[in-house]
């Protein structure tokens, strides 16, 4: 008899300590043997052990020995887990089971994004989650969580005024998808809200769960239409005390430089984001024309087809990208620092990874990032941030605990 993942999830609601629910959220971002979970969860092996029985007599999770170790995995559930990652333009949504691996997570791309405001992106998001939870055999989304590229208070989960464009004032994008996804339809949402967070801290969560489970500090970089950094510190997404952690988009690296949607003037979103290189890619393209819907995408695609001039605007961006890395690696003392979104596409990373490391490695102290306790490596989970957003949805509204 299959467990109905609200149970589960309740589970956090009642505990009086935070260990239970702490454990259980951990067993369904990742099963794993009791010694992970102990590390991961930073509680003693034996409170792992006496909390894993208890759940096993109640058919939450089944233990397997495996190599002379308990394995721990969450037994059968009913009830989908959502995560989605609702960019500019482009949206990603994971659905999967509690038991489920992530690779396993059913996956649905849509071409819709915030920048084309409410009316287009929620009925595409709605339909890209409804098709994924469809998939997965199942009518009930039990969690779900939103990720997004815009600062978002740890406090309340909502983004942190003042609203910055696509967004206007007062919007409140988990609260649009929560009404939107109660307007009928086979699949019907149970979960009480639907959590939102950053997309930067949510990708870098996910990369130190499924990539680098033994990365104690962990940099995640998402370098797209803006950029940002989450930071994962002994498992912990580490938010700063209002959210703003991690905003390397908004470092000061050209005093008196060009003026910045936040306020500020030569930020690194400035010269690296995407307004930026496209417009540098048009200069040296000299009349070529980049594709309308998504100009970052078609200059990567270029630059990865071999277009000479797309790819020096890419390295040249990598090099002050990574120099502002080093600045970080100076800070946080990173065990990994991992390359995601436009910087880190699979067929990117040829032409951006050494231009990006051979900078850091100049800003940076040596021992920071000489030797083996370092690493830049590019993003190894795909979608990571709507896996992220899914791992978040298991804690609720606990933000700050979590
Ligand atoms: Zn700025």
């Amino acid at each position: 008899m299959a467990v109905h993942l609200r149970e589960l999830l309740a589970e956090r609601k009642q505990a009086k300590d935070d260990s239970r629910s702490l454990l259980i959220r951990t067993i369904m971002a990742k099963s794993g043997s009791q010694t992970y979970l102990s590390r991961r969860t930073g509680l003693s092996a034996a409170t792992v052990s006496t909390i894993v029985r208890e759940f096993a007599e109640k058919r939450w999770v089944k233990v397997t020995q495996v190599r002379n170790e308990s394995h721990v995995e969450i037994a059968q559930t009913t009830g989908a887990a959502v995560g989605v990652e609702l960019g500019f333009r482009h949206a990603a949504v994971v659905a999967r089971r509690a038991e489920h691996g992530y690779e396993d997570a059913k996956i649905e791309l849509r071409k819709v994004g915030a920048a084309l405001g409410s009316s287009r992106w929620l009925p595409g998001v709605t339909e890209a989650i409804r098709d994924a939870v469809g998939e997965l055999g199942e009518e009930e989304i039990a969690a779900i969580g939103l990720a997004v590229p815009r600062v978002v208070n740890p406090h309340n989960g909502k983004l942190m005024p003042p609203a910055l464009p696509p967004w206007n004032a007062g919007e409140d994008p988990a609260a649009m998808l929560f009404d939107e996804l109660r307007t009928g339809g086979k699949v019907r949402i149970v979960a009480p809200s639907v959590v939102l967070d950053n997309d930067a801290n949510l990708a870098a969560f996910a990369e130190s769960v499924y990539a680098f489970p033994d990365a104690e500090i962990l940099i995640g970089i998402k370098a797209s239409t803006g950029i940002g950094a989450g930071i994962v510190i002994g498992g912990k997404k580490f938010r700063g005390a209002i959210g703003v952690a991690g905003e390397i988009g908004h470092l000061v690296v050209e005093q008196g430089g060009k003026f910045c949607s936040c306020g500020g003037r030569g930020c690194l979103e400035t010269i690296i984001g995407a307004d930026a290189l496209v417009e540098q890619a048009k200069t040296v393209l000299a009349g070529q024309k980049l594709s309308t819907y998504d100009e970052l995408a078609d200059l990567v695609q270029k630059a990865v087809q071999g277009n000479v001039a797309c790819r020096r605007v890419l390295e040249e961006a990598a090099r002050t990208l990574g120099s502002a890395i080093g600045n970080l690696c100076n800070m946080l003392n990173p065990n990994v620092v991992v390359l995601g979104g436009a910087f880190g596409r699979e067929d990117a990373v040829n032409f951006t990874l050494a231009p990006c490391r051979e900078a850091l490695e100049r800003s940076a102290m040596r021992s920071a990032v000489k030797g083996d306790g370092f690493k830049l490596e590019p993003s190894q989970v795909k979608h990571a941030a709507a896996h992220g957003a899914l791992m978040v949805a298991f804690e609720g509204t606990s933000y700050v605990a979590a």
